[in-house]
């Protein structure tokens, strides 16, 4: 019988001139031959139309609670400062016209279409809300589960130190379900160092879980904070299980504070999770890959109280951090892609992702001489496949997909 998720894709490229076919058996690759290549009886077959195959999307930072992705179009109506964006959203979020499943539910079938397979979301935890979000981020991901994989980190928006009774919220976040404890500027914005680390490495310890911070301050404030996260993740023994998200700091530093950071973050597997764009200094990506530091990428904001800009695409915020980081080359605009893929599964801990035998087969095709090419251009993905299964075709999900998501 053929099954749904085996199938063998023929007159499919994986670079200009390097046509393959691929096999797949219940969602998994079980073979990948050179050239033009014919299906056994058995198997359905499926004609590549000599595109490119890419493997899975992976957005390694993300805030789909936060969206108002599908939603009417919000003037940005916060001012220009961190603080004024938090207590605006705070306000507003009340009276937003679809509730928090909604607007997250239409940003998460948005990012199947575009070849995401992966995700790692941060989820608001505050005094305000409590667990609500979690709550509802939690019934997505269970309902989303066979189209994406979807890591849930408990995001203390409002801060720690300064909203009393956070610390125990967050406790019961992550016993809820949340995978990664999270964590918000804490000197320029909670105010105090200690008191914040104290609060989440405690947590991280208790239940086994990672910790995914995102620290915004560049200048001394923000190597202060980052130094902090280095001691306590050797001190914890978390090394490989911390992320430091956005980390301007390491972009905005003297030369020498820079090798002084990389070298630690290489040896405590601190990595570092990027939005690409902005106005504030980006991490230089080469650079921190030569010392063997991993950087990952995500699209953060999507459409919110914080920001008008972005689409969910991955392939987008490649070519956003390969245009920010001056790269032109394909080698260098491959990096870009691998910050999207490769090295966000990697940090998510995605076993099998690639093009290889025995990976899972979540990729897609794009019309594309080469991934470089995809970057520059971002096609729209023509076929999506989640575990074998065709979940998305020329920019939308699948009738069967619908029928599962509906
Ligand atoms: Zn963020």
């Amino acid at each position: 019988m053929v099954h749904d998720s085996s199938f063998h894709l023929h007159n499919i490229r994986i670079d200009a001139d390097q046509t393959v076919g691929i096999t797949v058996r219940d969602g998994v690759i079980t073979d990948v031959s050179a050239g033009q290549t014919v299906a056994s009886d058995e198997l359905a077959s499926i004609d590549g139309a000599n595109g490119l195959i890419l493997p899975a999307l992976v957005d390694g930072h993300m805030h789909v609670d936060k969206t108002l992705f599908g939603q009417p179009w919000l003037p940005y109506p916060a001012g220009p400062d961190r603080e004024s964006r938090i207590e605006t959203e705070k306000q507003l979020r009340n009276r937003f016209p679809a509730p928090v499943e909604d607007r997250a539910a239409a940003l998460l079938r948005q990012v199947i279409t575009t070849g995401t397979g992966a995700l790692r979301t941060h989820v608001d935890i505050d005094l305000p809300i409590g667990l609500a979000h979690l709550h509802a981020i939690l019934a997505l991901r269970d309902r989303f589960k066979a189209f994406l994989d979807i890591q849930i980190v408990a995001f203390p928006q409002s801060g720690i130190a300064r909203s009393p009774g956070m610390a125990d919220l967050l406790d019961a976040a992550v016993a809820e379900g949340a995978d990664l404890v999270g964590g918000i500027d804490p000197i320029a914005f909670d105010e105090d160092l200690t008191a914040h680390y104290d609060v989440i490495f405690g947590i991280a310890e208790r239940h086994g879980v990672g910790i995914d911070i995102h620290l915004h301050d560049a200048g001394p404030t923000g190597v202060k904070e980052l130094d902090g996260l280095i001691e306590r993740t050797r001190a914890a023994g978390l090394e490989g299980q911390v992320t430091a998200s956005h980390a301007f700091c390491v972009g905005g530093c003297d030369e020498a504070t820079f090798e002084r950071l990389a070298a630690a973050l290489a040896e405590t597997k601190i990595s570092i999770a990027t939005h690409g764009g902005g106005a504030s200094p980006l991490p230089p990506v080469k650079k921190l890959r030569d010392r063997g530091v991993s950087i990952f990428a995500g699209n953060d904001n999507i459409r919110d109280t914080w920001t008008p800009y972005g689409n969910g695409d991955m392939l987008e915020r490649a070519m956003l951090t390969a245009w920010r980081s001056g790269f032109r080359t394909d080698e260098d605009m491959e990096i870009a892609l691998d910050l999207a893929s490769g090295a966000g599964a990697k940090e998510l801990g995605l076993a099998g992702h690639g093009l290889d035998v025995g990976c899972a087969a979540d990729f897609f095709v794009v019309d594309a001489d080469t991934p470089a090419h995809a970057v520059a251009d971002r096609p729209v993905r023509r076929m999506v496949f989640k575990r074998g299964r065709l979940v998305a075709r020329d920019g939308a999900l699948t009738a069967q997909a619908e029928a599962e998501l509906r």
